[in-house]
């Protein structure tokens, strides 16, 4: 259907489907996917690793810093899904649980975190043809991409979502520990000095409370065939 390799930039609040719509997309347009979510639980989770959180889960962070050197992240795509692996090992699984959501936010906000990932960031998204989904996406990484996406939806909707989807993974959360994970940080993203996450002028909000799966894309992919 589309021939031009554009860059589409997904940002929005936590588990409001970014993730989804991102990986329908590049299916149908075949597309490379990247969750930048990922990455940065990937450094959440060495950190957590290597001791590198105080008593009070506070990130120690001029030995983050330091340590920036010695993670290496990837993806690659097993049984259809782009999993995350931290210095050659598969840790998908391991960054989805209830201990990195905790302190991932936190590891977020140092400038020296970002500058490093959003540089890997823009390297996989040079010669564009991708769908990135995260914070600072359409703000940071690719403010020139062809098509903007801010992705909004009620917060009951969100942490019945993240529940199912963590139930469906075999991980066990309460409900209110996920909503109130949720919405810590959003407010940690939205008001972190360093890159927060904002709506940028020039994107387009797509509210999903109400829409299905098949709703959102088909209505993101008349956005595409009107740029191409
Ligand atoms: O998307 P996901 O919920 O997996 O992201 C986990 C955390 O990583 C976010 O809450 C945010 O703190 C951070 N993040 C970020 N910038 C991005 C993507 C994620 O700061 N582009």
């Amino acid at each position: 259907m589309i021939k031009k390799q554009i860059t589409i930039a997904i940002d929005g609040y936590s588990a409001c489907g970014k993730s989804t719509l991102a990986k329908d997309l590049a299916k149908k347009l075949s597309f490379i996917f990247i969750d930048s979510g990922a990455m940065y639980r990937g450094v959440a989770l060495y950190c957590l690793q290597n001791n590198l959180f105080d008593d009070d889960t506070n990130p120690k962070q001029v030995d983050i810093i330091h340590a920036l050197k010695n993670i290496t992240l990837s993806f690659q795509l097993i049984n259809d899904n782009n999993c995350l692996f931290l210095n050659g090992k598969n840790v998908e699984e391991l960054i989805r649980g209830g201990e990195v959501a905790a302190v991932v936010s936190k590891v977020a906000r140092i400038k020296e975190v970002r500058m490093k990932l959003v540089m890997e960031q823009q390297k996989m998204g040079a010669n564009g043809g991708i769908v990135m989904e995260g914070r600072d996406i359409g703000s940071v990484v690719f403010p020139k991409a062809e098509l903007k996406l801010f992705i909004t939806a009620s917060q009951e909707i969100r942490t019945q979502r993240r529940y199912l989807e963590l139930k469906s993974k075999g991980i066990e959360a309460k409900i209110e520990t996920i909503s109130s994970n949720l919405a810590e940080r959003d407010l940690m993203d939205s008001s972190r000095k360093e890159s927060p996450l904002i709506q940028v002028a020039d994107a387009i909000v797509l509210d999903n409370s109400k829409l299905t799966r098949e709703e959102q894309l088909d209505f993101v992919l008349d956005l595409v065939r009107n740029l191409v």
